[in-house]
């Protein structure tokens, strides 16, 4: 195999600072308590019980089994176990793994094997569990088996997902050899399932219907599909992931990094939206595409992800999500009449247990765990930086100990601080990326112009090295004669004051009760606003280090920003939700300072404006038609 880089395996890597309280929010929160709260994951066939038996339990633990470990937390830890336990006790004794209850073997989906898989190999990378291997083995085992024989079939997600089970494949290799029915099994999922180069030709324009190859988690999972598989099957690198990357950033970009897609492929409209799932498994992607690839953009785009689209999703306390965010998010209100969403429900985007469907309630919780198991990996020479967070690695480098500290607030300050402790004279080298939006950049004081830092050879005992940078504000055109404001890796958003209403109620024998209930939220403040001027400009300010990192009520920092009120207009046929573009740009008004804030802090928001029209010196308005819708519709 030729990946660049690995990931961190077991005590190797452990989160600290900011995100570390993160993972603690988590911990506390749903994705913590689903085997508590949560009839489909609490009593599931998994483990004996009649709820769901298919992709629920696997999705909840590959980001409960990772928090549990990460966080070092006991309970939590015999927790996961007595699920694995019962999975494992379940096998059957040809290898066959999954509750398929009454469904025949033949009908029942095996994305839940695929999925599972992987799963069990998160959990041995933690624990060690030496059953783990034996069983994964076994389970592919039979399904190879049953797919030679075509008793066995790929239909459904199993066919479009067919690449997930490349990463147990991978894993297996690694440690048992390269068995030739391991690459067999590897070359006929990639020719008996979707081949998503060929389905990428749909993808120049948005969709109303709902289908496979344009399914917006889908779409996520398969960004690493091509080189996971070069990789396993030692093939050339193919570049794939670089073709799919730049027909969905331009037809489907957001500026929060995520693709829009509610569920199908939405184009770029700033009130389509996209699925939480879509977020964690993008991130997924990005993480294994930067292993395989060590090429920086991939970790730079997971960052995006990391910093915006995450937790702009999700409630500061963790207890609910929205299954779809959109980038103007002036209102979190069901539609009276018909969902704004192309084939989603009309509470899609409500704060909630589960709103629209229990996918993202399962599987959400895996993408802070992956994040913070992916910001240092193993290198030929000693350790790379994937992203700067706070952090600490310790790995064994050729008989000698050595540990890695990365300090400071990243991205919230960018000052940053690598303390490597050697157990003795080592040639261990270390790597650490220069943001490519950095300015005015400094390691140990001076002036740095390149976008890679490298040490190699370290004397016994502590070695600082320090770095710091600028970011600054600026706007970028995204859609329709809209903009954006970013800094750094993190977009800014005006915030929308919320009142909040909550909803307890049973519905399907699933109770929503506080604090895992349904939350609306209808807008409290103006939200029409446009970009005053062009030429402002925009720095970001420090103004706490709140408790909640991506705090909605204390925002950790800000940019002063001139706007003025404009005539935007609602959505037709809404009460609440702005339009997609304002009917209107000329500015009603002589403008005022508004504090924009992290789009992850702010859970009603704007964030793609307009400029606003000045009348021109002779005193006319001019001709205002508003801003253009761009894309193409099917
Ligand atoms: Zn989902």
């Amino acid at each position: 195999m030729s990946a660049k880089y690995s990931f961190l395996k077991g005590p190797e890597l452990r989160p600290s600072g900011w995100v570390r309280r993160q993972l603690e929010i988590q911990a506390a929160g749903q994705a913590g308590q689903l085997d508590r709260i949560w009839p489909d994951v609490r009593d599931s066939r998994w483990v004996g019980g009649d709820r769901e038996g298919w992709e629920r339990v696997p999705y909840w633990l590959d980001g409960f089994i990772p928090l549990a470990y990460l966080l070092g937390d006991e309970d939590m830890i015999s927790r996961a176990k007595r699920y694995v336990d019962a999975i494992l006790a379940g096998q059957q004794s040809d290898g066959w793994i999954c509750p398929n209850g009454d469904t025949p073997r033949e009908k029942y989906d095996m994305w839940a094997v695929e999925l599972l898989s992987k799963v069990l190999f998160v959990y041995y990378d933690l624990s060690g569990d030496g059953r783990v291997p034996e069983a994964v083995y076994r389970a592919l085992r039979n399904w190879y088996e049953g797919l030679r024989s075509g008793s066995l079939k790929l239909f459904e997600w199993s066919r479009s997902r067919w690449f997930e089970a490349l990463v147990a494949i991978r894993r297996l290799k690694e440690l048992r050899g390269e068995e030739p029915w391991l690459l067999d099994l590897a070359r006929m999922l990639r020719e008996q399932g979707l081949d998503w180069g060929a389905a990428s030709k749909k993808w120049d324009r948005f969709y109303y219907e709902w289908t496979h190859d344009t399914h917006i988690v889908n779409v996520g999972m398969c960004m690493k599909a091509s080189e996971l598989c070069a990789d396993v099957l030692g093939e050339p690198p193919t570049g794939e992931a670089d073709r799919l990357y730049a027909i969905l950033e331009r037809f489907h970009g957001t500026p929060s990094g995520a693709f829009n897609g509610d569920e199908c492929l939405a184009g770029r409209s700033p009130i389509r939206g996209f699925e939480l799932c879509s977020v964690a498994e993008l991130m997924y992607s990005y993480e294994w595409l930067f292993a395989l690839t060590g090429r920086q953009k991939w970790a730079e785009r997971l960052e995006r992800l990391a910093f915006n689209a995450l937790p702009a999703t999700l409630s500061d306390d963790m207890w609910t999500h929205q299954y779809d965010q959109m980038t103007n998010q002036n209102a979190c209100v069901p539609g009276h009449t018909r969902s704004l969403f192309g084939t989603n429900g009309t509470e899609a985007n409500m704060f909630g247990l589960e709103p629209n469907y229990g996918c993202c309630t399962a599987n959400h919780g895996q993408a802070w765990p992956h994040f913070a198991m992916s910001t240092v990996m193993r290198s030929r020479g000693g350790l790379r930086v994937v992203t700067p967070v706070p952090a600490l690695a310790s790995i064994d480098f050729r008989g000698t100990r050595v540990e890695l500290e990365i300090g400071g607030d990243y991205p919230f300050d960018n000052d940053i601080t690598f303390t490597v402790t050697a157990g003795g004279d080592t040639d261990f080298a270390l790597e650490i990326p220069v943001p490519g939006f950095a300015t005015r950049v400094t390691v140990d004081g001076r002036p740095f112009d390149g976008r890679l830092i490298r040490r190699k050879g370290f004397p016994k005992g502590k070695t600082v090295i320090t770095l710091g940078f600028r970011t600054e504000g600026r706007l970028t055109r995204t859609t329709g004669g809209l903009y954006a404001l970013s800094a750094g890796s993190l977009l800014y958003a005006l915030p929308v004051r919320a009142e909040k209403k909550k909803y307890e109620y049973v519905r399907y024998g699933t109770e929503r009760k506080f604090p895992y209930c349904d939350y609306r939220l209808y807008p409290a403040s103006d939200w029409n606003f446009g970009f005053d001027g062009p030429r402002q400009s925009f720095e970001p300010v420090r103004r706490a280090r709140p408790d909640v990192p991506f705090s909605s009520e204390d925002p950790p920092l800000s940019i002063s920003v001139r706007v003025a009120h404009i005539d935007w207009g609602l959505e037709p046929g809404y009460r609440y939700n702005c339009a997609a573009y304002p009917a209107h740009t000329a500015a009603l008004d002589g403008g005022q300072t508004a504090e924009f804030v992290p789009y992850g802090c702010a859970k009603l928001r704007m964030t793609e404006l307009p400029l606003c029209r000045r009348p021109s010196k002779s005193g006319a308005a001019g001709a205002d038609a508003g801003t253009e819708p761009p894309g193409k519709e099917k």
